[in-house]
Parts: structure tokens; C-alpha cells; sequence
């Protein structure tokens, strides 16, 4: 079959890889001028198969105030709320309280994790060496006895779903983490081994050379703009060259026809999904990254580590440290505050005292492609030629090589090997 992708993302290479593996003829359509450049450029790194989790949690709303108003508060908002951002406030709010919905989709994530791990260990060997990846670990720290409490929950619910964690105690976690030295308030912390790490934007350019020695076509500076539908199917999208990233170029555009078509523009399916006729409420969560190089290695973290108190993520990458912060609702606004720069550099400086040389680390902001309940959109759309892989929010990276494979398996007509229920392309359908 002859197979279109729009964008060209981890989620977007990851599924080109699956196709073409499994024989089909590729093209992956990229606004940027290579693949990796947007949402996976600079995320925390982490592949955390075992702590996946909604968005949408009844926990998340009970602390959204008080987030809000602390200024070091992992959670942000610009006021006044713009329409798109109330509305998609208003839709996490009503997922957060459906009953049970929470524990539903949280499972369905964690075996969707699961799967991504048994599919990453098979897709790496041969990319190991380029994109600093590691299966070593990670480790969600508590800094008082009630996230001790809610940790420990969540190992019950790991241990019914065969994930292997650990509670340590303070000093089983210095064992692990010997440059866990910093003296903030430390109660314990929930270790889940199998877990991994890895620079995803190394792993997606990675992929997308080794994709085109498989024979997939990478058109870059070239964006979708319209679609063309007959007899309810999708025949072909038009494509016009873009313009570094602003708006596209006007001029004559391109047609490009497929038996079928793949979804995964990120932040920006939801509008192509109104020209698709499909509602994808998926809105654009910033985040903030800071990449230093190691001053110290003994010092850093050997794998991924979570602050509770920021929701800072620090994780290793070879001779560099990635952390990453905030949870912000601000659109397309790419500005970074040096204040939440320097959150990020004081929760890890408080942990890792001495590791990484924050003087001389580069600054990024990214925007998480988030559903308002929280679990990717992955299936077949209505129209039977067009699949859709997206709105992975905080999570595409750890879940990219499951999606990926699951799609070959829809557009195959193979079983997929996970329930897909939670991930329903159909699901916000008013
Ligand atoms: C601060 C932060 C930390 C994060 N940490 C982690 C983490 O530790 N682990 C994890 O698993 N996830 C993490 N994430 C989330 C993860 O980075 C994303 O879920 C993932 O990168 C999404 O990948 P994607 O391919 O769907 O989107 P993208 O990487 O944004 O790719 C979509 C591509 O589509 C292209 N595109 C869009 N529209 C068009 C069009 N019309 N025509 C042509 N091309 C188009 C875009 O240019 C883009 O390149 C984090 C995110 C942030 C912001």
C-alpha cells in the first residue's frame, strides 16, 4: 500500500519505521526542515513504561490551585484564559470527575507502556550508540508522607500489572542514586527499574536516516494544508513548500495521493483534523527544558529522577543532564521566563548539588500534543483510508514505539496487540 504521514515527530517516524518493516511504500510530509525539530526536540528524555499516567486525575484537580498561585508551582496559567484554554480546561475538568474513568485509562496507559518497552528493546539495538539509551531506571521521589502514601498505592496497581517497582527508603535511594546529596526533605521514593531514558530527538533523526535506507520518502519544508476527499475516502493532500516554520508559502500547491493516510502532526492535528471532519480537542501544554553538560558524573543522576515538590524531571544523557519543568497554559506562546529557568536549575540543584553546569545549558520550550483526558488518540478514523496517531501529551516519546507498531497492525487488519478502547479516535464526538 502506499502510505502518506503527516509529520515527522518521534510518533510520525516511529510509525514510518513500523510501515515500511511490514512492506508498505512511505512518504512522511514535514513542515520543518528535519524530522524531530518540534515537540520531541527537547523533552525530560524519560521512556517511563511504568509511570504513565492521565491527565485528567482527580489528584491533579484537588492541587491545581494551590500550583497555581505558588510561584515556583509547577502548574501555569496566562490570564485572562483565552476561549480554546477554558474549553479545554472545562473537558479535563468532566473527564477528572467521570467515575472510574481515571483508573480505567490509567491501566489501559500502563499496558500500552508495556507494550512499548517489549517494542523498543526490539527497535534500539541497532540505534543504541546514537541517542544515549538507557534502560537503567527511574525513581519518583516523596518529600512528605502523604505522596509517600500515594506512591505506594500506585505500586499495588504496578505489581497487578507485572511492572516491577521498588519502595526505597532514603538511604536504599542514595545507594541508587549516590548523587542524591542535596538536603531537601526526603521520605523515600518508588523505584521502577525497567524503566529508560534516552535523547528523543537523536532517536527520531536516527530512525528517519535509517528509514530512508529502508526507502521512505521524507518531503521536509513541505506542510499539508487541505485534503481531498472522494466517495467519503481521502484521496489526496495538498502540499504547499512551508516557510521555516511561520505560515505557508502562498503559491501553487502539490497534490499527493495514497491508499491511506496517518495523523501524526502533534499540537497541530487539531486543526487538520476540522479539515478531516474530526473533533481532536488536542491542546498545546508548554514545558520548559534545560540541557547542561555533566561538571561532575559521580554527582549526576544515573538515570531519571522526579522531584515531587517542582514535578521536575532529571535525567541522564550520556555526558549531559536534561531537566525539564511546568506544566503551562499559555497557546503557541514560545517566550521563556527566565524565572521558570531558574525553578528548574534550584530543584535539581537541591538534589544533585554540583552534577551538571547550568552556566552553560541551552534553554528550550515545547508544547505537549494533550487530549483533555489524557491517553493518545490512536486508531481508524471514520473514513476507513485515514489512521490516527497523536496527542500523546506528556508521554509520546515512552509511547511512540507501541503506537507505532499498533498502527501497522490496524492498517494490516492484524489484532492489535492492545485493547484500544481508551484511545478511540471517536471519543470526543459531541
Ligand atoms: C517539557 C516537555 C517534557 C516532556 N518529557 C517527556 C518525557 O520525558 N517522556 C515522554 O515520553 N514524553 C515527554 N514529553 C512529550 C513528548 O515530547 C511528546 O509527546 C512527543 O514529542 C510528541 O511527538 P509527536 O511526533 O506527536 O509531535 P511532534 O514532535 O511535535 O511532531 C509533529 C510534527 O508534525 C509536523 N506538522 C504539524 N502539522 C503539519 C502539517 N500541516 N504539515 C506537515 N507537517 C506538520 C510538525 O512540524 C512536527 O514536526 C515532553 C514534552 C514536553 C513539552
Amino acid at each position: 500500500m502506499q502510505i502518506a504521514i503527516i509529520g515527522a515527530g518521534v510518533v510520525g517516524v516511529t510509525t514510518a519505521h513500523a510501515l515500511t518493516r511490514r512492506g508498505h511504500r512511505v512518504t512522511v510530509i514535514e513542515r520543518l526542515g528535519a524530522a524531530g525539530l518540534e515537540t520531541s526536540r527537547g523533552n525530560a528524555g524519560q521512556r517511563s513504561y511504568g509511570y504513565v499516567y492521565p491527565w485528567a486525575s482527580p489528584a491533579m484537580i484537588k492541587k491545581a490551585l494551590p500550583w497555581l498561585v505558588k510561584p515556583s508551582g509547577p502548574l501555569k496559567m496566562h490570564l485572562p484564559p483565552s476561549p480554546r484554554t477554558l474549553r479545554f480546561l472545562i473537558a479535563t475538568w468532566r473527564f477528572a470527575n467521570a467515575p472510574g474513568l481515571f483508573e480505567t485509562n490509567k491501566r489501559a496507559m500502563l499496558q500500552l507502556g508495556a507494550y512499548s518497552r517489549q517494542c523498543f528493546l526490539e527497535l534500539e539495538e541497532s540505534l543504541a550508540p546514537s541517542f544515549d539509551g538507557q534502560h537503567a531506571g527511574l525513581i519518583d521521589l516523596a518529600s512528605d508522607a502523604a505522596t509517600a502514601e500515594g506512591l505506594k498505592a500506585t505500586s499495588g496497581l504496578l505489581d497487578d500489572l507485572g511492572i516491577t517497582c521498588q519502595w526505597l527508603t532514603p538511604g536504599e535511594l542514595r545507594e541508587a542514586e549516590p548523587g542524591l546529596q542535596g538536603d531537601a526533605p526526603l521520605v523515600g521514593g518508588l523505584r521502577i527499574p525497567g524503566d529508560g531514558t534516552g535523547d528523543c530527538q537523536r532517536f527520531t533523526q536516527a530512525l528517519a536516516a535509517q528509514c530512508e535506507t529502508l526507502g521512505v520518502t521524507f518531503r521536509y519544508e513541505t506542510e499539508v494544508v487541505r485534503v481531498t476527499r472522494d466517495k467519503g475516502r481521502i484521496r489526496a493532500l495538498s502540499l504547499v513548500p512551508s516557510n521555516g516554520g511561520g505560515p505557508a508559502r502562498e503559491g501553487a500547491s502539490e497534490s499527493l495521493e495514497a491508499d491511506a493516510f496517518v495523523l501524526c502532526a502533534g499540537c497541530r492535528s487539531r486543526q487538520l483534523g476540522e479539515a478531516l471532519g474530526l473533533d481532536l480537542p488536542i491542546y498545546p501544554v508548554k514545558g520548559y527544558s534545560l540541557t547542561a553538560p555533566l561538571l561532575d558524573p559521580a554527582r549526576a543522576p544515573r538515570s531519571t529522577v522526579i522531584d515531587d515538590r517542582y514535578k521536575v524531571v532529571a535525567t541522564r544523557l550520556g555526558d549531559r543532564l536534561r531537566a525539564t519543568g511546568f506544566v503551562e497554559l499559555a497557546e503557541f506562546d514560545r517566550n521563556i521566563p527566565l524565572s521558570r529557568l531558574a525553578t528548574i536549575r534550584e530543584a535539581v540543584e537541591s538534589r544533585f548539588p554540583g552534577a551538571a553546569d547550568f552556566e552553560h545549558a541551552d534553554s528550550w520550550t515545547g508544547f505537549r500534543p494533550m487530549t483533555p483526558d489524557g491517553p493518545p488518540i490512536i486508531g481508524q478514523a471514520k473514513r476507513d483510508n485515514l489512521y490516527l496517531n497523536t496527542g500523546h501529551g506528556t508521554f509520546g516519546w515512552t509511547l511512540s514505539a507501541a503506537s507505532a507498531e499498533l498502527i501497522g497492525q490496524l492498517v494490516d487488519n492484524d489484532e492489535p496487540a492492545v485493547n484500544l478502547e481508551a484511545f478511540r479516535p471517536g471519543r470526543f464526538a459531541r
